[in-house]
């Protein structure tokens, strides 16, 4: 018995119930009624990490698309007095300096509040089947054939279309470029073989970052007023980026250090460990006070290695596609890698949801897919790139100050300027909220090409 309200016209699997797979499933919902969709969940459970995650307005225009806005800051105790602004101030010495207010308000939450809520929304038949995780899948052979998961519980299941949303490691990226380099390679082409079997490797960014939650409660008040304003606080290879989330009864504290040189190399060890204290508080010795506060109060910090996908020459092969951070996982610099998984999901739903996309044409609309997103996340991958650069002081002249000149506060004044200057223009496309102008206009291409 189907659960559809009109007859399926295909099958979506979405592998990854993370913040884009989720988002995907909940678009798919709002803009497609005859869409049967299968979500597998490698985890056991709905677990995402203690942490925050900051909502631009460009990303928050998409969270009242759903509707979702109320629940949202009911929920996560956010105010509805209208979001906070980001202040970035400079802290590697004694006493921060301040630069300048970021002009758009982020909306910051408790990962796993926002999750929470995404699930719930879930129609009741497209429920997320955990403990599920793909190992391969296996190409059709003719248009009307399935796709089949392969999982590795020695189970199968099939599809009509495939949707990775299984993050940086991703299972779908790895069949599909092994898949496409034994294709170059048996065609001659052995060194197109060896660059897109490379695709499949995450490239460590030359950064760790520790991270944490520290109950606002636990600190002296004139620090919690400190700590409860967002901030971007920047200096030689180290910046931390510190906001409230649950209503201002948490802080969320991320602290990135820098190996110089490092970015591109091996990272040998463990992605995500445990770290202590006092390796966090060594590492920010000399900064501001609110810094070393906040570092001191870090009861279990955890440090994870920050790594970045390759940039892909394409998303999509036959009807499977990537999405999020299977596609183009980024450094967090701009805060901006989930936002980009639900533009991605925003899009693709819109494309596949179409009248006139079934599955004679879905190569059409994959293609439009390709052909918007790709460019448009790659560049958001590199500009968060520039940005870590920038945090790290390495560009605009900064690059002829050495950490021991910047802790000691010997730098020209006007050079802090001229970094705030070019990192609000850095920032300025996320307070542009044309992410569903730029659905209208994937569905117009969809309709000249299809006509
Ligand atoms: C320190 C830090 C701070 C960040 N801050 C922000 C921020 O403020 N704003 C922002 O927009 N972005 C931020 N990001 C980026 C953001 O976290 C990611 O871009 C986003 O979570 C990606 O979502 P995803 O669903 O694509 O992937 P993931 O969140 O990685 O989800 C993938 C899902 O797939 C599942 N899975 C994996 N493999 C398999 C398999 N083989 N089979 C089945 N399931 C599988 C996983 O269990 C997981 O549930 C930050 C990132 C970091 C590291």
């Amino acid at each position: 018995m189907t659960t559809l309200k009109s007859p399926s016209k295909f099958r979506i699997a979405i592998v990854g119930a993370g913040l884009g797979g989720l988002l995907f499933a909940l678009f798919l919902q709002k803009h497609a009624e005859d869409i049967e969709v299968d979500i597998y969940e490698s985890a056991h459970e709905l677990t995402e990490l203690g942490a925050g995650v900051a909502m631009w307005p460009r990303v928050w225009e998409l969270i009242k698309y759903l509707g979702l806005e109320e629940e949202l800051l009911e929920i996560s105790g956010s105010s509805r007095a209208g979001a906070p602004n980001f202040v970035f101030e400079k802290a590697d010495e004694a006493q921060s300096v301040y630069i300048h207010t970021f002009p758009a308000p982020a909306q910051t939450f408790h990962r796993a509040d926002l999750q929470k809520l995404l699930a719930k929304h879930l129609r009741a038949y497209d429920r997320i089947q955990y403990a599920k995780r793909l190992a391969s899948y296996t190409e059709p052979a003719s248009e009307s054939d399935p796709i089949v998961l392969k999982f590795r519980d020695g189970t199968e299941a099939t599809c009509d279309v495939l949707v990775g949303c299984d993050g940086i490691k991703s299972a779908v990226r790895r069949t599909m470029y092994t898949r496409m380099a034994d294709e170059a390679e048996a065609n001659g082409q052995a060194e197109e073989a060896t660059r897109l079997r490379a695709m499949n490797d995450p490239i460590w960014s030359g950064c760790v970052a520790y991270r944490g939650l520290i109950p606002a409660g636990q600190l002296e008040n004139s620090d919690r007023k400190e700590a409860l304003v967002p901030r971007i606080v920047i200096g030689k290879h180290k910046n931390v980026v510190i906001y409230p989330i649950s209503g201002g009864e948490i802080v969320n504290v991320v602290a990135f250090v820098e190996t110089p040189g490092g970015r591109g190399t091996h990272y040998s060890g463990p992605w995500v460990s445990t770290s202590t204290t006092e390796e966090v508080a060594q590492q920010f010795s000399g900064w501001a006070p609110i810094i070393r506060t906040l570092v001191n109060s870090w009861t279990n910090p955890t440090v994870w290695a920050i790594h970045t996908a390759a940039e892909l020459p394409t998303f999509v092969k036959g009807r499977v596609v990537l999405l999020g951070d299977a596609a183009h996982a980024m450094t967090p610099h701009q805060g901006s890698g989930a936002g980009q998984a639900f533009e991605d999901g925003l899009i693709l739903s819109s494309l596949l949801a179409h009248p006139s996309v079934n599955l004679k044409t879905i190569s059409r609309a994959l293609k439009i897919y390709d052909d918007v997103r790709r460019p448009f996340a790659q560049n958001i991958q590199r500009v968060s790139d520039l940005t870590g650069s920038m945090y790290h002081l390495h560009e605009m002249g900064w690059e002829k100050v050495s950490a021991e000149e910047s802790m000691a506060g010997q730098y020209p004044p006007e050079l802090l300027s001229a970094w705030g200057q070019r990192m609000s223009e850095l920032l300025v496309w996320v307070s542009e909220g044309d992410s569903l102008k730029a659905r209208e206009q994937v569905v117009s291409l969809l309709e000249s090409t299809l006509a």
